[in-house]
């Protein structure tokens, strides 16, 4: 059934005008920059994405380590697309996605919107994956979102916080100044790195009980290399400077286990070692967003072991021109899981859409343009391939530093965060330590929650007014009851 039929029922079904629509799901770099590329298309542009902002993820490291502010890496969607008169954004994680009735599906603390669509572009990105040990994330949290890089945030800091407490008194504090990185790829490596920054250079003068420099840090990956993409030479190169920086490199070792209090390691010749570490990151394996299940069930494109879908040549499903899938979701010709493919499948589909409504010839298969790849190992020191050369230290690092600002999105975000870089390389501060238990703690809170954050609000529709007012009356005046009458409070002397 065409999108315009799909209008007028009573579902909630929103069409913004008979212009094409053309649907766009996700915020990140696909959904972004797929949506700015409609800017001048003959089409109505819906954004639906289940956060409000768009996220940088390459540096979302650098939250997690108080170098960079949240904002400053989460630009708020409607205020990146504030001036593109035909998109909208709309807050939703799409759930179900109908490719026969050309509708998408979206959810938000209990509320349910379908929207219509004439072209739809699936930029939903991925998630951690835990190689089929989900319980894991509980102790050792992912590096995806801003609540992930918030929640390291306050466990890494924290963790420093109940070693000088313990320590104090002490006890034996090993374990929470040891810090373990599952994940020797680029964001293992920068995390791994930046601890160990904190630790030895940060935070050295700012305890009394503990010693922050002799913190462990220890990297941990079961490929025998660090940074396999990059080559063995820059592998070898970066793990030799994470060693100088006082990174504990283990390689080979494959986790089995993880808990609150530490993990299990299993060497290839079957030995076994348990690290006691409070502190755990998981920077190893992603999985593609399920909604690539839905389509692969649809169509019957195949998924690889990480759920990628299959995608035509021109980043369109099997038997659904319509539908264009770009980014970390796609499997197409080995392509790697980075911001460039995103960015490029993203406005390959809105050009082809954009030529289909003027009457264009379809374009060539998309073809991805490498424009290379670069890792920050800690502060002037970065590795970076781009075509056949082979860059390492200050140099590299400065590349990284030009890419970074960039792609940042918004003047005003790279203003701050050359402010906040000058700060935490040439000085040792880093302005963005603040953590709350809520950042902490508030996920698994909510999990345990029936269903999750849509248990604290009342359901649409049911919200009584009248009965809400009464109440808040009723409660005015119990305590004005109460201070007036002096009933507050304890009573001091006769
Ligand atoms: C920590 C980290 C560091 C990285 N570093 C680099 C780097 O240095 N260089 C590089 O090139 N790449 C890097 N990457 C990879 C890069 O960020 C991704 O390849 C890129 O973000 C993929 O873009 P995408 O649009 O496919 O997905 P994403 O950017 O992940 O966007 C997915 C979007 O979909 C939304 N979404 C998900 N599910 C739903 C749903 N059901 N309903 C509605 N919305 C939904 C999300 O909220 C998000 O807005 C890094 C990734 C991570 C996690």
């Amino acid at each position: 059934m065409a999108a315009e039929e799909a209008t007028g029922t009573d579902r909630g079904l929103v069409r913004r005008s008979d212009r094409h629509q053309v649907v766009v799901i996700g915020s990140g770099f696909g959904g972004l920059f797929g949506t700015k590329s409609l800017a001048h298309a003959d089409a109505d542009v819906t954004m639906i994405a289940k956060t409000t902002h768009h996220l940088f993820q390459p540096l979302l490291y650098q939250v997690a380590t108080g170098i960079l502010s949240e904002g400053e890496i989460a630009p708020p969607t409607r205020e990146v697309l504030a001036g593109q008169k035909n998109a909208q954004v709309l807050l939703g994680e799409v759930t179900t996605i109908d490719l026969d009735k050309r509708l998408v599906t979206s959810h938000v603390l209990g509320r349910e919107l379908v929207t219509p669509y004439d072209s739809l572009i699936v930029a939903a990105g991925a998630g951690q994956s835990y190689f089929g040990n989900d319980h894991f994330a509980e102790f050792a949290p992912g590096m995806k979102s801003i609540d992930d890089a918030l929640e390291l945030r306050g466990r890494i800091f924290g963790a420093f916080e109940m070693a000088e407490l313990g320590a104090a008194r002490g006890e034996n504090v090993d374990h929470l100044l040891t810090f373990v990185v599952v994940g020797a790829g680029p964001t293992g490596v920068e995390m791994a790195g930046q601890i160990a920054e904190l630790a030895h250079r940060t935070l050295k003068k700012d305890f009394r009980s503990i010693n922050s420099r002799t913190a462990r840090v220890i990297l941990v990956d079961a490929a025998p290399q660090v940074l396999p993409p990059f080559g063995q030479k820059l592998g070898r190169w970066t793990k030799k400077k994470l060693e100088d920086l006082g990174v504990e490199v283990l390689l080979g070792a494959m986790v089995t286990d993880v808990d609150e209090r530490g993990l299990v390691l299993k060497y290839k010749d079957g030995s076994e070692q348990r690290v006691d570490s409070v502190t755990k990151v998981w920077a190893a394996g992603v999985q593609a967003n399920p909604l690539g299940k839905q389509l692969a069930e649809q169509t019957g494109a195949p998924q690889d072991r990480a759920g990628r879908i299959s995608v035509n040549p021109d980043l369109t499903l099997p038997g659904h021109p319509e539908v264009f899938v770009v980014g970390d979701m796609i499997s197409l010709d080995n392509l790697p899981g980075v911001a460039q493919v995103a960015i490029q499948g993203a406005k390959y589909a809105a050009k082809e859409i954009e030529g289909r409504l003027a009457g264009k010839a379809p374009q060539p298969p998309f073809k991805y343009f490498d424009k290379g790849s670069m890792a920050i190992v800690s502060r002037f020191k970065a590795v970076a391939m781009v075509g056949k050369l082979r860059v390492t230290g200050v140099l590299a690092w400065l590349m990284w530093l030009v890419v970074h600002l960039f792609y940042l999105t918004g003047f005003k975000n790279r203003v701050t965060a050359v402010l906040r870089w000058f700060v935490s390389f040439i000085g040792r501060g880093r302005s963005e330590r603040t953590s709350t238990e809520q950042q902490i703690f508030a996920r698994a809170a909510l999990k345990r929650l029936d269903r999750g954050a849509t248990s604290l609000v009342s359901e649409p529709g049911v919200y009584d007014a009248e009965r809400r007012r009464a109440e808040l009356e009723a409660q005015a005046a119990e305590e004005a009851h109460l201070s007036d009458d002096n009933l507050r409070g304890v009573k001091v002397g006769g």
